[in-house]
């Protein structure tokens, strides 16, 4: 039997380009719950799909987190080209035990177009449309609260060095992958919850905030699993537990990158268009909260006294509004550096519909001019009932079954979505309540758990 000698095997770079090694790259996108979906195609094949992509029957927009479908339009024949977007093609390297993970995020094309319910679609038309008539784009940074399981972590004082240093080998991959991945890493921190952790990204512009959000979020569960443990990105792992919020720093930028949003001589320091853009956003929070929070966890984590807000509401430094601004300590940084922080967003929520409706709301408070809201220095809970009403402040919808009727009677927020995605979408979120109708809180909790 002829054996082929070690010389004649192929160097590695080319074994790679081959795909010898069994490196896949997926082609990923995520849906309506917030999950990165994918296709794998072996790394010697990918540049054939750089064009137009892989077929995935529309109906998979249909499942909800777990193995069901809701109802929904589409028979078994219509597909969408899933086609990677080659700017976000992100391939970490750094672990023995497994390929390189490598992956493209997509959009969803029918015939070269974007599809009505492509999430990705729904972003990149908002801000369009909030640069055609302001001129203006966002830059935008999401934190990453997350719970981590397994290798029988045990109880650990929060926000102790003992909850980094028991898990420094994943940090030390964590640290790695996500600089690999250049997703602009600002912090690795223990949170307040029992195993509970956070990691937060510096701002991107336009689209890439939401890219980056995917592929921080993909980096931090690979790089748990590789070390045995599990992340969950849960907005409630247990009834009882600390909630893990997906907040969202933004600023107003100009087409040249610089920030907008800041003006010495305004209220709150905010320029004339942030001070709508806030209004915006807090006017129509209660009816745009069923695509940030999009699951029934998601409002046993949103409520007053948890520093994830129950209010619409605007505050400086206020972690109970549902705007924050976030001056700098150096005010000589403000110019450029000036902030916002939508607090409300969850990661069952898909970062492209959570800053597409981000921009949305704050593109009608542009549109309509409305005046900035109350600057609240409490805590909104501790306001009476008639004193919140007298600040203007509503009280967030109380289940995901509240939030989208909100939804759907707000004339203004239904117009923001296509008409199938907002049907087929409200489906998938109406079935999910339905699965838990009858379901204990901690049974609901612990399945959005292994989902997430
Ligand atoms: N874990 C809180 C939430 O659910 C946020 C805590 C914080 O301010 O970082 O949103
Ligand atoms: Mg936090």
């Amino acid at each position: 039997m002829a054996r082929r000698s070690k010389a004649a095997r192929p160097a590695k770079e080319s074994r790679l380009k081959s795909g010898a090694d069994g490196e896949t790259v997926l082609l990923v996108w995520t849906d309506y719950v917030g999950l990165a979906r994918c296709r794998g195609v072996p790394v010697s094949a990918f540049k054939d799909r750089h064009a137009h992509g892989l077929g995935w029957a529309v109906a998979g927009q249909a499942l909800t987190p777990f193995e069901d479908i809701a109802p929904n339009p589409w028979g078994p024949m219509t597909e969408v080209r899933q086609t990677p977007v080659l700017a976000t093609e992100t391939r970490i390297a750094i672990w023995d035990d497994a390929p390189a993970f490598h992956f493209a995020l997509c959009d969803s094309l029918i015939a070269g177009q974007s599809w009505d319910c492509c999430v990705r679609g729904f972003l990149k038309k908002a801000l369009a449309d909030l640069e055609r008539e302001s001129g203006l784009t966002i830059a935008a940074a999401f934190e990453h609260e997350f719970l981590l399981t397994g290798n029988d972590l045990p109880w650990i004082v929060p926000f102790s060095v003992e909850q980094m240093r028991v898990v420094a080998p994943f940090t030390a991959d964590l640290t790695r992958a996500l600089l690999a991945a250049d997703v602009g890493l600002e912090t690795v921190e223990p949170e307040y919850g029992v195993c509970q952790y956070e990691i937060s990204c510096g701002p991107a512009i336009g689209i890439a905030g939401a890219d980056r959000a995917v592929i921080a979020r993909e980096v931090i569960r690979e790089a748990a699993r590789r070390k045995g443990f599990r992340a969950s990105f849960t907005p409630k792992p247990t009834p009882s537990s600390v909630g893990n919020g997906a907040h969202v720093h933004f600023s107003l930028v100009d087409s040249k990158g610089v920030n907008r949003t800041f003006d010495a001589k305004e209220p709150a320091t905010l320029s004339r268009l942030a001070q709508h853009f806030t209004a915006g956003v807090v006017r129509y929070m209660p009816e745009f909260c069923a695509l940030v929070a999009p699951s029934p966890v998601s409002y046993l984590r949103l409520g007053p006294h948890h520093w994830s807000c129950g209010y619409a509401a605007f505050g400086i430094q206020n972690r109970e509004a549902t705007i924050r601004s976030c001056p700098s300590p150096d005010p000589k940084k403000n110019a450029k550096a000036f902030n916002l922080e939508l607090r409300p967003p969850d990661a069952t929520a898909s970062p492209y519909m959570v800053l597409g409706a981000l921009v949305r709301a704050g593109l009608e408070g542009i549109r309509q001019k409305l005046p900035l809201p109350a600057i609240l220095d409490r805590d909104p809970a501790d306001y009476s009932d008639k004193e919140r009403a007298k600040l203007g402040v509503r009280t967030l919808p109380s289940s995901l079954g509240e939030a989208l009727d909100l939804m759907r009677k707000s004339e203004v927020v239904s117009s923001w979505l296509p008409d199938l995605m907002r049907e087929s979408y409200v489906a998938v979120k109406r079935k999910e309540i339905e699965m838990f109708a009858d379901a204990t809180p901690e049974a609901m909790c612990k399945r959005y758990h292994d989902a997430y």
